[in-house]
C-alpha cells in the first residue's frame, strides 16, 4: 500500500525527481523558480490560440453594457460610472521596506495593481466572477424575450427580472473568494444561489454571504472537493448553471478584461512598456483562472514586452507542477505528498486548472513558490509603509521583484533574455488580490503574526 502512495501516473516520486529536479523542491517544501522552456514568441503563440483578442473585446463590451446597471444596483461603483476597476498605484515606500527587508536591491518602479479594493467583492474574483454571473443572466433574458438589443441594462434591477431569475439557481465551489464574488452578484440579481465552501474559506465570508440570502455548504475537505460536490449537485438540476471555476471559459475572459483597463491606466501614467522598458508581472495563483485570464490578456496588449509570473505557497504549488512536470491537472500537490495547507486561503489549491496549464503553456513565463511566513512578513511591511491592509494571498506576488537576488535560475533567465540591462528601466507590478472586506478583527490577527515574524 505504502509504496502504491508513492506512484504517480505510474512513477514513483524518486522517478520523479531524477526526470524533473523541481519535483525535489515541492516535495520538500523548498521555495522554488520555474522558467517555462515552452515559452514561444507571442505572436505565434496568439495564432494557436483558440482565445483571441476579440474574445475579450467582447467581455469587454458587456461589461459596459451591465455598466448602468451596477451604478444603480451598487451604488459605490457610481464614480466609475458603473465600471469596477482598481487604482493602480506606484508604491515607492514598500520598494524600499522591501530592500531593507531583504538586504537586497530592487531594480525598476514598483507598483501595485490593488484588485484588493475592488468594488463589490473586494477581490480578484470580482472580475471573472461577476463576469460570468452577468453573462448567464443575459443569456437567460434574452431567451426569454425579457431583453432585446440596444436596450438600457438598468432594467435588470427590476422587480420582472427578479421575478425571471428567481427561478433559476447558481452554484459555485470556492476557498471563499470566489463565493463571495458569485453569491453577492447572483442574489442581487435575483438568483438561488448556492456556494460550496472549503475547509479553508474563513468564518466571515460564509457569514457575510448568509446575511445576503446565500446558502452556504460546508465541506471539510479542500478546494477540489467543494468543486466536485457542487458540480455534481448542479448537474441533477436542469435550472442550476454551476460556475466551473476549474474549466470555465467565461470566468478566464472576464479576468482577461483588466489587460485593456491596466493598459489605459499605463496610457494615463505615462508608463511605456516596450523593449527598453520591461513589465515584470507577479500574479497570486490559486486554481489559475485569475492569474491566467489576467496574463493572457497582458499577453494580447503588450506582446513580448511583458513577462508574466503565477506565485503560489510552498504547500499549494499546483500550477508550478503542472506546469514543470507537463501534466497540469493530472497531477495534484497531494500525490507528492504535499499537503495543500496555507494560510493564503485565496490559492490553497492542491491541483490546478487543465483548461488555464495547456492554454498557458506557450505565454507564460514561470511560477514560483514562497512561504506563508513571508505572506505574513510582506503584509505587515506593506501596512506600514503604504497603509495598505491585505490579505495573505494579496502578498504572494510582493516577493516577485525579488526573485533574482535569492534564485540562480532567475539571474539565468534575466541575462539569456537579454533583461538584466532593461529591468532598471522597466516596472515591476506586483498583482494585489485581495484583502479590503477582511474584518478589521481578522486583519489585526494577520498584521500581528507579520509583525511578529519581521
Ligand atoms: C482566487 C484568488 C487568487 C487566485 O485566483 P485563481 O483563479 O484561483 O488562480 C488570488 N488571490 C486571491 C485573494 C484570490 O481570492
Amino acid at each position: 500500500m505504502e509504496n502504491r502512495e508513492h506512484i504517480v501516473l505510474g512513477k514513483t516520486w524518486e522517478e520523479w525527481e531524477a526526470e524533473c529536479p523541481i519535483v525535489k523542491d515541492i516535495r520538500s517544501l523548498r521555495e522554488t523558480v520555474w522558467i517555462n522552456p515552452d515559452k514561444i514568441p507571442c505572436q505565434e503563440a496568439v495564432k494557436n490560440c483558440r482565445l483571441t483578442m476579440e474574445d475579450v473585446l467582447d467581455a469587454s463590451r458587456r461589461l459596459e453594457r451591465f455598466a448602468p446597471y451596477f451604478e444603480k444596483a451598487f451604488p459605490e461603483t457610481a464614480l466609475s460610472h458603473g465600471i469596477i476597476e482598481s487604482p493602480l498605484k506606484r508604491i515607492p515606500k514598500m520598494k524600499g521596506a522591501l530592500e531593507a527587508w531583504d538586504k537586497n536591491e530592487i531594480s525598476g518602479d514598483l507598483w501595485a495593481k490593488l484588485d484588493s479594493h475592488l468594488a463589490v467583492s473586494g477581490s480578484i474574483k470580482a472580475r471573472g466572477g461577476i463576469y460570468e454571473v452577468l453573462k448567464h443572466a443575459e443569456d437567460i433574458a434574452i431567451e426569454n424575450g425579457l431583453l432585446h438589443e440596444g436596450d438600457h441594462y438598468e432594467i435588470f434591477d427590476s422587480e420582472k427580472f427578479r421575478k425571471l431569475f428567481s427561478r433559476y439557481s447558481i452554484g459555485v465551489g470556492s476557498t471563499g473568494n470566489l463565493g463571495l464574488s458569485i453569491g453577492i452578484m447572483s442574489a442581487k440579481l435575483g438568483f438561488q444561489v448556492t456556494v460550496h465552501m472549503s475547509a479553508d474559506a474563513r468564518q466571515w465570508k460564509k457569514d457575510m454571504l448568509r446575511s445576503k440570502g446565500v446558502t452556504v455548504k460546508e465541506y471539510e475537505s479542500d478546494y477540489s472537493v467543494a468543486v466536485k460536490e457542487g458540480r455534481l449537485q448542479a448537474e441533477k438540476d436542469p435550472y442550476c448553471y454551476f460556475v466551473d471555476d476549474e474549466n470555465s471559459q467565461t470566468l478566464f475572459l472576464g479576468y482577461s478584461v483588466a489587460a485593456l483597463r491596466l493598459k489605459k491606466q499605463f496610457e494615463e501614467e505615462k508608463i511605456a512598456v516596450d523593449k527598453d522598458h520591461p513589465l515584470f508581472v507577479y500574479l497570486p495563483c490559486g486554481v489559475g483562472g485569475g492569474p491566467g485570464g489576467v496574463a493572457f490578456g497582458l499577453k494580447l496588449v503588450f506582446g513580448d514586452h511583458v513577462h508574466c509570473f503565477f506565485a503560489e505557497p510552498t504547500h499549494s504549488c499546483c500550477m508550478l507542477l503542472g506546469m514543470a512536470t507537463g501534466k497540469n491537472n493530472e497531477v495534484s500537490v497531494q500525490d507528492f505528498g504535499v499537503d495543500n495547507v496555507t494560510i493564503a486561503d485565496g490559492l490553497a489549491v492542491g491541483r490546478a486548472s487543465g483548461f488555464v496549464g495547456a492554454l498557458m503553456r506557450p505565454f507564460m513565463d514561470g511560477c514560483y513558490s514562497l512561504d506563508d511566513g513571508r505572506m505574513y512578513q510582506m503584509l505587515a511591511l506593506m501596512a506600514d509603509s503604504e497603509g495598505i491592509y491585505l490579505e495573505p494571498s494579496a502578498l504572494a506576488g510582493m516577493y516577485g521583484p525579488l526573485l533574482k537576488s535569492h534564485f540562480p535560475v532567475f539571474r539565468d533567465y534575466l541575462e539569456k533574455t537579454g533583461l538584466a540591462d532593461a529591468e532598471s528601466h522597466g516596472v515591476h507590478l506586483v498583482w494585489v488580490t485581495g484583502g479590503s472586506m477582511v474584518p478589521e478583527n481578522e486583519m489585526k490577527m494577520y498584521y500581528e503574526k507579520g509583525k511578529a515574524l519581521l
